[in-house]
């Protein structure tokens, strides 16, 4: 049998039948080690460990403010509590030898709206217990109250972000107003990392048909979003352009010209080929899908080409339904004794 075009079997120096069985077996281990060694280098070079420093999660889909130019659509979003067990069964696929991630932030929509916050990301703590977790709220529920409420929330979290938007700043008697009870805050959760954000303009962004690749990145262009699908999105601003939208016309409104507002365009999202990695597979390929920016969908998106507006509210300015709902939840929840009158009870 001839191995190679210089060696054979009836080359006594080398394959002599019991060299023979030992060069094969001394073949196959080094076969093996270079197919693992291959297979190691492969997810070092062409299918790199996936890493994402935070993956945004929403707790609900629907808000109590009515922001224009929402990149969530919450205000267009219908009503909807999420459970853990939507997000864990693709956060524990994400939390292997092929992929990692740091943070958890749980968005929406407003998260204060869900019926059990302390539940939902009490779940992603005793999951992961070594993971930064971050409720980022705009903060209309701020008070002594909620403070004393929301206790168990506040001890199994790291950080709360508070994004302050004009409306509901206002509500709380005006931004230093609002500043000075997220030091109250602070003051009874001193280990609670509190960040605030300023909302005082946004971008309007939307789909066309076509507009051009953005030249630098967008504020987006680092985002993870887990949908409770299943699904991993590279951009929530992308995968939740949709909500609220007119439905796709037909076909034909792809001839569209150039730059103009294309009702159509909102499939781009939903027709992407890089927006989405969908985590009912394997995870081969996550961390080239991971890594790439711009995507498809960013050259029909305005968010590198539109400039910022200041922030508005929409028609009507909050949904005071939804925060009934929340402060009628609040008062059923035993809040503990504590000394005097409390001037920053809301109720
Ligand atoms: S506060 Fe405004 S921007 Fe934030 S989720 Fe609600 S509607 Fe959207
Ligand atoms: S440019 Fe791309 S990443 Fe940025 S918001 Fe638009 S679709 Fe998302």
């Amino acid at each position: 049998m001839v191995l190679t075009p210089h060696l054979s079997d009836s080359d006594p120096g080398i394959f002599s039948p019991s060299r023979n069985i030992f060069l094969k077996k001394f073949l196959a281990r080094n076969l093996l080690e270079f197919r693992e060694k291959t297979e190691a280098s492969k997810y070092r070079t062409m299918d790199l460990i996936a890493h994402i420093p935070w993956i945004e999660l929403h707790a609900v889909d629907h808000c109590n403010n009515v922001c224009r130019h929402c990149n969530q659509r919450s205000p267009h979003a219908f009503r909807r509590d999420y459970a853990p067990g939507d997000y864990l069964p693709w956060l524990d696929k994400l939390d292997t030898l092929k992929a990692s991630f740091d943070q958890i932030n749980i968005t929406g929509g407003e998260p204060f709206l869900h019926a059990d916050l302390a539940y939902f990301a009490g779940a992603f703590r005793r999951r992961f217990p070594n993971k930064t977790i971050v409720v980022i709220s705009n903060g209309f529920w701020l008070s002594e109250d909620a403070y004393a409420a929301h206790e168990a929330l506040f001890d199994s979290i790291n950080a709360l972000v508070f994004s302050i938007y004009p409306n509901i700043a206002h509500f709380h008697g005006g931004r230093e107003a609002m500043l000075a009870k997220l030091g109250r805050l602070k003051e009874r959760y001193p280990g609670l990392e509190i960040i605030t954000v300023g909302r005082t303009e946004f971008y309007p962004i939307s789909f066309h048909a076509q507009v051009a690749p953005p030249a630098t990145p967008c504020r987006w262009a680092d985002c993870t979003g887990l949908l409770p699908d299943g699904r991993l999105a590279r951009c929530t601003v992308a995968a939740y352009a949709h909500i609220g939208q007119t439905p796709p016309r037909a076909a034909s409104a792809r001839t569209a010209p150039p730059g103009s507002l294309d009702p159509l365009a909102l499939s781009a999202p939903l027709d992407s080929r890089d927006l989405y990695f969908d985590l009912h597979g394997d995870l081969t390929g996550l961390a080239a899908w991971r890594a790439k920016w711009p995507l498809d969908v960013c050259s029909r998106c305005t968010a590198g080409s539109a400039g910022p507006l200041p922030w508005k509210a929409g028609a009507p300015t909050r949904r005071l339904d939804y925060e009934a709902e929340y402060f009628g939840r609040l008062r059923t929840v035993a809040a503990p004794e504590r000394p005097g009158s409390d001037p920053w009870n809301v109720f």
